[in-house]
């Protein structure tokens, strides 16, 4: 009987994957990578490993996530696996669903936690999601539901917290424009693609004048007073 890790992989820059990520993919005989997870992380993986990416992408094409449970109990049966997930596996990751499967299967599993891009992308330009002058918390929340259902919006606006939209690029404009009639137009607000990676983009304004375009995503909107405290990143420093 083999087992599966189910790891936490970071929200890009492979150096954000944590020490027991890398010692468990060290031990894997098969890793199952998601589309969002950084290639680097593979340095970690023994080079005999046998690597099969199950690409997901809202909209495009995609393993489904049925056959990913399949082949996660197929493998575990005499392997060890190591299930790599971008950001953490429990934050809109599927993670509790892949784990229900491999639990109802007999498999066991270890689950080892990651940074989720809602915290470790901010952070890139020193937004600080609970600053406590200006933030009660923060709310982690996903723009796209199973049901097609709207988060309600008044009531999020509403809570003092800081919102961290996830997967929110697709009905950015619905968004913002919900959320300017709750919140104001002069909210900060920004939008942060590819965080922590080379490729990493932002855009940082308010509810009244942010823009989505050029944006393609995996992208974050973190909206919320703590959004002032952005600075510009290395790369911008550097060449100004
Ligand atoms: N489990 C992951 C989230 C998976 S949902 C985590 O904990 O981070 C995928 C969504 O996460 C993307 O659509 C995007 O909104 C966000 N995301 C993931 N990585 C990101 C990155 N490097 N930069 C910006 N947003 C990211």
């Amino acid at each position: 009987m083999g087992k599966v890790f189910l790891i936490g992989a970071g929200p890009g820059d492979p150096e954000l994957m944590t020490l027991k990520a890398a010692r468990a993919l060290r031990s894997a005989d098969v890793v199952l990578i998601d589309e969002l997870v950084s290639r680097g992380c593979l340095a970690h993986a023994r080079s005999d490993a046998r690597v099969v990416e199950v690409g997901k992408r809202g909209g495009c094409k995609s393993t489904p996530q049925a056959f990913i449970e399949k082949l996660l109990v197929l493998y575990s049966k005499e392997k060890i696996v190591a299930r790599l997930k971008g950001g953490d596996p429990f934050v809109f990751g599927r993670g509790a669903e892949e784990l229900a499967v491999l639990q109802a299967a007999g498999v066991e599993v270890e689950v080892i936690p990651g940074i989720t891009a809602g915290i470790g992308v901010p952070a890139t330009l020193g937004i600080p999601v609970t600053h406590r002058a200006v933030a009660r918390g923060v709310t982690f929340v996903t723009a796209h539901t199973r049901d097609g259902s709207e988060p309600d919006w008044r009531s999020l606006a509403r809570s003092g917290t800081t919102l961290v939209i996830y997967m929110g690029l697709r009905n950015f404009e619905r968004i913002r424009q919900t959320l300017v009639a709750q919140l104001g137009p002069d909210m900060p607000a920004c939008i942060i693609e590819n965080g922590t990676l080379a490729t990493q983009r932002q855009a940082i304004a308010t509810l009244g004048t942010l823009s989505s375009e050029g944006f393609k995503g995996p992208a974050l909107i973190v909206v919320g007073e703590v959004v002032r405290f952005a600075r510009a990143t290395r790369a911008e420093r550097k060449a100004a």
